[in-house]
């Protein structure tokens, strides 16, 4: 399939693409790594007068500390992510993620800040980022805000973005040392979508988990953040039966498509199988 005829605009700073995305209106959209949208265009699904190629800004790439968080910049690659030693040392849950999406080859072009823009439930990192509690910074002709990832998905391909704002950066509070996580993804082969995944970040004192956070991916039409599952875990060594009521709490806030992924049912349960070995893995690697 061939897309629709578009104009190409390929500005060199923020400012500038925020004032090209104002000035040509909601027929503009933003090109990140382009393996979301311009199979979106193929299929005549997105079918955008002006494509604002985000490529050429260099303030967008690259991972740096500030205080106690990691700012990424929203044009980083899924691949730059998994080599950066920052990140996994401090928040090796977005390699472990990162890992598992799709295959090397959209990897390379692939980018954070169009996973979590999106706004498309299969996409992997916007449950890491809810889980984590990241903050998105949106830049748009009147300014910089700031809005939690928490806040950020309202439906299938619906955010908080509003037109000609682009993403920046992501910043993410970085885990306590010796945090656990896990990211685990049910898919049907290599390559593919989740079926249903499970991201969990949690701190131990002694035997006890301590803090919990839990995302889950594709089991509803935004990224789920599954605070009551989380809670019901505080405080508890982890047992089988709280187990059980942190998985039943998590399933109860799903709502899957039925589809070529499986029925809802199935879906439903994978979400809670994911869930539970995430945090068996989690378990095992805090310290
Ligand atoms: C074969 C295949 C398999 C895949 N499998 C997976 C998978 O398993 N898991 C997964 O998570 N993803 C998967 N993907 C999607 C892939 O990760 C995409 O790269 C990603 O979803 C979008 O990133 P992008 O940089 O390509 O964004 P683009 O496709 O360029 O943009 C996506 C959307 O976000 C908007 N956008 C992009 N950047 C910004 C920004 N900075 N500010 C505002 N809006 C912006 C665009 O306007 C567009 O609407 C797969 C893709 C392919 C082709």
């Amino acid at each position: 399939m061939i897309p629709g005829s578009f104009a190409y605009h390929r500005p060199k700073t923020v400012a500038e693409a925020v004032a090209l995305l104002s000035e040509l209106g909601e027929e503009a959209r933003p090109l990140a790594g382009g393996h979301s949208l311009v199979p979106m265009m193929k299929l005549r699904l997105a079918t955008p007068d002006h494509l604002v190629d985000l490529a050429g800004i260099g303030d967008l790439k690259g991972v740096r500390s500030d205080g106690a968080d990691l700012v990424i910049g929203a044009m980083t690659t899924q691949h730059e992510l998994i080599a950066a030693d920052e990140v996994a040392a401090r928040i090796p849950i977005l390699r472990e993620a990162s890992l598992v999406i799709a295959d090397p080859q959209v990897r390379y072009v692939g980018t954070l800040g169009g996973n979590v823009a999106n706004g498309d439930p299969g996409n992997d990192m916007p449950a890491v980022m809810m889980c984590l509690n990241a903050v998105y910074h949106v830049v748009g002709k009147s300014g910089e805000r700031r809005i939690p990832a928490r806040d950020f998905y309202q439906g299938a391909y619906f955010t908080a973005l509003e037109p000609g704002e682009i993403l920046s950066a992501i910043r993410i509070p970085i885990p306590a040392a010796g945090h656990g996580y896990a990211y685990q993804k049910l898919k049907r082969k290599v390559g593919d979508y989740a079926t249903a995944a499970a991201a969990v970040v949690l701190t131990k004192s002694g035997d006890r988990i301590a803090t919990c956070s839990i995302g889950l991916t594709n089991v509803a039409e935004t990224p789920l953040w599954a605070e009551e599952a989380a809670r019901l875990l505080i405080g508890t060594a982890l047992d089988a039966a709280v187990v059980k009521k942190a998985v039943a709490a998590a399933e109860a806030i799903t709502a899957p498509a039925s589809d070529n992924r499986g029925p809802v049912a199935y879906r439903t349960k994978m979400a809670g199988v994911m869930l539970a070995r995430a945090l068996a893995q989690a378990a095992a690697r805090a310290a």
